[in-house]
């Protein structure tokens, strides 16, 4: 009998699909399996490649985005993993599958986004395909980054005792998705109180220049950035680095719009393990460069520890342990779609 995919999982079908890839180590250092490849120009530099889609009914929904903001996100999302890398963003590609829904007038906003972006992060559209579509606006977009192949920042470099850091505050764009599609704080209202959390959704602001300080400073040892969601980043990166992690509830940040959002169905802290999309860098630290790393001021909050124990608990206030289990977004399975019209 064949295997379905809601079985296997998004990142079971990942790994078989590495597995059987065939990969030359010296000119790929790295391959699938980070949020970038890294392939080898020269023996001191590294071009970095990552690609990521947005699909129309899976990860947006036109009623609660509009045309500016989603291309602003189809490129923040390919620069916040070139910035899980510690590189430097410089060129992008955009492929787009165009329903006959769209208007020129559509892409044109699409392409103000992209490019507003793009500009701020000094990254040039140099290519890209363009299609129609049948059915749903399909976007690819591709992003190359550089790097110094001494400095790339993986997600497998974690070792017992390196303090465990995110940057801004997690959950905010989970919980912004929840009130874009509300009715009290929808689309159209211009309630300041929902304002942080939906912008936070619908434009995240990739952390290239923190993940670029960390990458050149040396300190970070492992970094993968937080697009599904606390619980199952932190688990991608423990399983790459063969080590566990305790995670202090306490310490995770939260924004005070998230802490204080009326309208919303799960406690804050369910946004921050799960919601996915807040696209902040999380990194690990040995304990020997802390002091340096609190020298730079970089705006990040240490949340717990990697552990030798290949499990991952979270710690309440009171010092009560439970299981941290990866409940962030799989394509394929809890039957879980972000941005979707469910
Ligand atoms: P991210 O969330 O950082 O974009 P993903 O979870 O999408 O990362 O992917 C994990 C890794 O698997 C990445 O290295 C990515 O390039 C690789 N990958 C994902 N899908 C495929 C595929 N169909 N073929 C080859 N590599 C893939
Ligand atoms: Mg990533």
């Amino acid at each position: 009998m064949s295997m379905k995919l809601s079985d296997l999982g998004e990142f079971g079908l990942i790994d078989r699909i590495r597995k059987a890839s065939d990969r030359n180590a010296k000119r790929a250092p790295i391959g699938i399996g980070d949020d970038a490849a890294a392939l080898l120009l020269s023996p001191s530099s590294a071009l970095l490649a990552t690609t990521d889609m947005l699909i129309e009914g899976v990860h947006f929904d036109l009623r609660t985005t509009d045309l500016y903001s989603l291309g602003w996100k189809a490129a923040a999302v390919n620069l916040s993993d070139i910035a899980a890398m510690g590189g430097l963003p410089r060129f992008c590609l955009t492929a787009l599958g165009i329903p006959p829904s769209l208007t020129v007038e559509d892409i044109g906003e699409f392409y103000r986004g992209v490019t507003a972006c793009l500009k701020k992060f000094e990254t040039v559209l140099v290519g890209g395909d363009t299609c129609s579509s049948k059915k749903g606006f399909v976007i690819s977009v591709t992003a190359l980054g550089e790097v110094v192949r001494q400095r790339i920042v993986t997600r497998s470099g974690a070792r017992p005792g390196d303090r465990i850091y995110v940057t801004g505050t997690l959950g905010d764009s989970g919980a912004g998705l929840e009130l874009l599609r509300s009715a009290e704080c929808g689309v159209r209202s211009k309630k300041p109180e929902c304002r942080k959390l939906k912008e936070k959704h619908l434009k995240p602001f990739p952390r290239v220049a923190e993940g670029r300080k960390l990458a050149l400073s040396g300190l970070a040892s492992a970094m993968i950035d937080v697009s599904d969601g606390l619980s199952s980043d932190l688990g991608h990166l423990c399983a790459q680095s063969r080590v566990g992690a305790e995670v202090l509830v306490e310490q995770i940040p939260l924004s005070k719009e998230l802490r204080s959002a009326k309208a919303l169905k799960q406690p804050p802290l369910a946004y921050a393990l799960s919601g996915g999309e807040d696209y902040e860098l999380l990194f690990t630290v040995p304990p020997g460069k802390i002091k340096k790393l609190k020298a730079m001021r970089i705006a990040a909050t240490e949340i717990g520890i990697i552990t030798r124990d290949r499990s991952m608990r979270l710690i309440d206030e009171h010092g009560q342990g439970r299981p941290l289990t990866a409940t962030g977004y799989d394509h394929f399975r809890y039957g879980r779609r972000r941005g979707s019209v469910r």
